[in-house]
């Protein structure tokens, strides 16, 4: 909880480089450190939100809702992705999305696997690189086709070409948690993974919980031993999903570890196309409920943010698991 716990980073613009100042950047900087009392949400739902369902939804669509996210207070937006439109149908567009979202408003974030994705993100426009490792060799191979190894020399070719272009690189470290093919995964396999990454030069790791394996105890000790081996110098950040209902318990042991950089997708939409029974991203609006609850500032206009959920969910005609679309933030019908 605030107060009881240490802040998330020490280091700003000096030593290894990791946090140069983007000079050339007029979006939100990702990299600054936040203070205790400040949490830093990346809303995925546009991208790991929408890239798993049957459905098709317009680009219209796609880029109402990430605008709308911006207007709600959402400085980072995970907006899509360059990868194979085979692999990723749903993801075709994220050129467009990306082109119709303002500028200097908020971090447009977009994954990519491999140096052709990072060019064509960075020919879009990109604020952000997201690339991804993971934690597990064998959910590497499924959700990348590349094992750990080639997947860390890809993503320092991405850090590469990011760096020519003056562009931070953010990290998923995938299976961070549990793998859906492996089981457990050590946290000295989890930490050997992060210090890898940290050595790309990428500003921040996001530990995912893509399965939704999870317990708080988990989140304590994985953070513990990644913080342990890569030091002051990365940003970290918890990706959780409520696929067992303990998202929101782990974000309250993430913050307790120091974590103040959380991903969630609007709706909890999504999951993983790659990773059996990995449903259900935890919900930006629940999570930013938790977050005023305890005092902490998120920027974000709970009331804007749910009205997006709505407009999302009727555009799919599907009942998103988001406690707020049916409740509502505490207190705000009292009986008359
Ligand atoms: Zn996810």
């Amino acid at each position: 909880m605030p107060g009881c716990c240490h802040v998330e980073l020490a280091k700003t613009t000096t030593g290894s480089g990791v946090y140069a100042p983007y000079v050339n950047s007029t979006s939100f900087d990702v990299t600054a450190p936040l203070d205790a009392d400040s949490v830093l949400i990346r809303d995925v739902g546009p991208r790991d939100g929408l890239q798993a369902i049957d459905q098709n939804v317009s680009l219209k669509a796609k880029i109402t809702m990430a605008n709308g996210l911006i207007a709600a207070g959402l400085r980072r937006i995970e907006a899509g992705s360059f990868v194979s439109p085979k692999a990723v149908p749903r993801m075709a567009d994220s050129r467009q999305v990306l082109g119709a979202m303002p500028k200097a408003a908020a971090a447009r974030e977009a994954l990519v696997v491999n140096v052709r994705g990072a060019h064509a993100a960075i020919e879009a426009g990109v604020d952000v690189l997201v690339g991804v490792i993971s934690a597990s060799d064998t959910f590497s191979h499924r959700n990348v086709h590349m094992s750990k190894a080639d997947a860390i020399t890809e993503l320092r070719r991405i850090a590469e070409v990011a760096e020519t272009a003056a562009l931070p690189v953010s990290v998923d470290l995938s299976a961070a948690f549990g793998c859906a093919f492996e089981g457990p995964v050590g946290v000295d396999v989890v930490a050997d993974a992060a210090e890898q990454v940290t050595s790309t030069g990428a500003f921040e790791i996001v530990l995912a919980d893509t399965i939704g394996a999870a317990a708080p105890n988990d989140i304590s000790a994985v953070v513990a031993a990644v913080r342990e081996r890569v030091g002051s110098d990365v940003h970290l950040g918890l990706h959780l999903h409520d696929t067992r209902g303990l998202a929101l318990t782990n974000a309250t042991a993430g913050l307790d570890a120091g974590i103040r950089r959380f991903d969630a997708s609007v709706g909890g939409l999504g999951g993983c196309p790659f990773s059996p029974g990995a449903t259900g991203n935890v919900c930006t609006e629940d999570l930013v409920h938790l977050f005023d609850a305890l005092g902490l500032s998120t920027g974000i206009n709970l009331n804007e943010l749910i009205a997006v959920a709505a407009a999302i969910e009727h555009e799919l005609g599907t009942k998103l698991p988001s406690h707020m679309l049916r409740a509502g933030p505490r207190f705000s019908h009292l009986a008359k």
